[in-house]
């Protein structure tokens, strides 16, 4: 059993996941099951100021409360979620989930961050998701400030024609949108300026070799000036060290994601670590 933050523990079992088809048709059923009974739970990591190390929002990311293989995390069960419809009652199960989280803070008068949703390419693709967004939106208008969409480089590509009316009117409606995965994928620059989208997200594994690889520095760097010269924001994920966080600094990136800062962490972790009360900050 290994612990995550303060308030949670983790459990885990290598490999069961990856096994043969039978297996993953089970997984699918159970999966499924897992959906209706409220099996999974959300987990957010924290989006921190370069400058300055504050945490100015986060990233929710699903785990999978397994009854017997204990917490189980996305890597293992979004691909077989994927190949299936599933993926979009996962993915609704999951904005259902963060608006609530968010609702529950707002109405207990904590402060309210940026929370950002991972998007299934194959939910993109797909008109409903502007009827969810708008519905939510229409429900719980201060939404609109804070909730924000993740899609990858490789979700956009699939369709950028879909993505980009998608992105456009959920900006029209104030809902940011960030380039996740960015720089692993094959994106047509041509696309990422009408996409409109609000952010970059540079791909961990370019990060990972920023300190001693030349070329993993340099495309760091390329993504960082690209960014800038189409006036989008830009975030570092996958950050571990103070070097890499001193150089990203140093090539102007703005914003940093990453152990270094913090592991993803339940809701009662952030609350204790993050949200005080508007009433106590001075
Ligand atoms: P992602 O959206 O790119 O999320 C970042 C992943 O990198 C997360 O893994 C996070 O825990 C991990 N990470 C963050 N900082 C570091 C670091 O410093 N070092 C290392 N080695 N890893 C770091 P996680 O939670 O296992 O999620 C994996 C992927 O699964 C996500 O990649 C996202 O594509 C997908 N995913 C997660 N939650 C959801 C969801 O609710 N819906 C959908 N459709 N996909 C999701
Ligand atoms: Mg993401
Ligand atoms: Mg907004
Ligand atoms: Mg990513």
């Amino acid at each position: 059993a290994k612990k995550s933050g303060k308030g949670c523990y983790v459990f885990w079992q290598r490999d069961f996941l990856k096994g043969s088809t039978p297996e993953r048709v089970q997984m699918e059923s159970e999966l499924r099951e897992a959906i209706l009974k409220d099996e999974l739970v959300l987990h957010f990591q924290p989006k921190v100021e370069a400058q300055t190390g504050k945490v100015y929002a986060f990233e929710a990311l699903v785990r999978w409360n397994h009854p017997r293989l204990g917490l189980v995390y996305p890597d293992r069960f979004i691909g077989i979620a994927e190949e299936s419809n599933l993926i979009i009652e996962l993915d609704r199960w999951v904005l259902n989930a963060v608006v609530s989280q968010l609702t529950q803070w707002h109405q207990s008068g904590l402060p309210i961050l940026e929370v950002s949703v991972n998007i299934s390419a194959a939910h993109v693709t797909r008109l409903g998701l502007l009827d969810v967004f708008r519905s939510f939106l229409d429900q719980y208008p201060y939404l609109s400030e804070c909730l924000e969409i993740e899609l990858t480089e490789t979700a956009i590509m699939a369709d950028p024609d879909q993505a980009t009316v998608v992105l456009n009117k959920l900006r029209e409606w104030g809902v940011k949108a960030s380039v996740d995965d960015f720089g692993s994928g094959y994106t047509s620059l041509g696309y990422l300026k009408k996409l409109n989208a609000h952010t970059l997200k540079i791909d961990r594994s370019f990060i990972d070799g920023i300190t001693y690889d030349v070329y993993d520095r340099d495309v760091a760097k390329a993504i960082i000036a690209l960014a800038s010269s189409l006036s989008m924001d830009v975030v570092a994920e996958g950050v571990e060290t103070q070097d890499q966080w001193d150089l990203l600094q140093a090539f102007g990136c703005k914003y940093l994601q990453g152990y270094f800062f913090s592991r993803p962490q339940c809701a009662q972790d952030i609350e204790s670590d993050y949200l005080r009360p508007l009433q106590l900050q001075a």
